[in-house]
């Protein structure tokens, strides 16, 4: 690595890595990152409760009922720009089946992911519409967790 440049896709996942450090969600923290066509940076997100909502004490105590309520990175991130206007995202879990559909519908052409959701339609939606789907585990960062964040079961 020593001397290489740090490539597109990896860049984009180090800032989304960065993103997740900001969710509030305790269960599943997943940042994204929005590129446009020149590779320039338009965004980052990450999944939250709608802005300005300030949960009550308990909120998070079941996370079943409050998943609903959760609104997911992609989706936060695709309110950063219009459609045709980003070409790669990255984000540190595999889009859901919804928010993949939503990515579709943006024209993204490049999607990265770290973790895998095995419960997503995301690799099959990918390969019908031709859009680059890979995963990426190595980038700079990588390692950089606050707090006991990290779980990686289905959101
Ligand atoms: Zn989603």
């Amino acid at each position: 690595m020593k001397g290489e440049r740090l490539s597109i896709p990896k860049y984009a996942m180090a800032l989304a890595h960065v993103a997740s450090l900001r969710s509030e969600d305790p269960y599943r923290k997943v940042g994204a990152a929005a590129l446009d066509f020149d590779n320039r940076v338009i965004g980052t997100a990450y999944n939250g409760l709608a802005p300005g909502y300030n949960p009550p004490p308990g909120f998070w105590d079941d996370r079943e009922s409050r998943q609903k309520f959760m609104l997911h990175a992609e989706i936060n991130l695709c309110s950063l720009f219009r459609r045709g206007e980003a070409k790669i995202i990255a984000t540190t879990t595999m889009p859901c089946t919804a928010c993949m559909q939503t990515l579709c519908a943006y024209g993204v052409k490049e999607i990265y992911y770290r973790d895998v959701y095995h419960l997503s339609d995301a690799p099959e939606i990918a390969a019908l519409y031709q859009i680059k789907f890979e995963r990426i585990i190595d980038y700079p960062g990588a390692s950089i967790e606050l707090g006991a964040s990290a779980n990686y079961e289905a959101h």
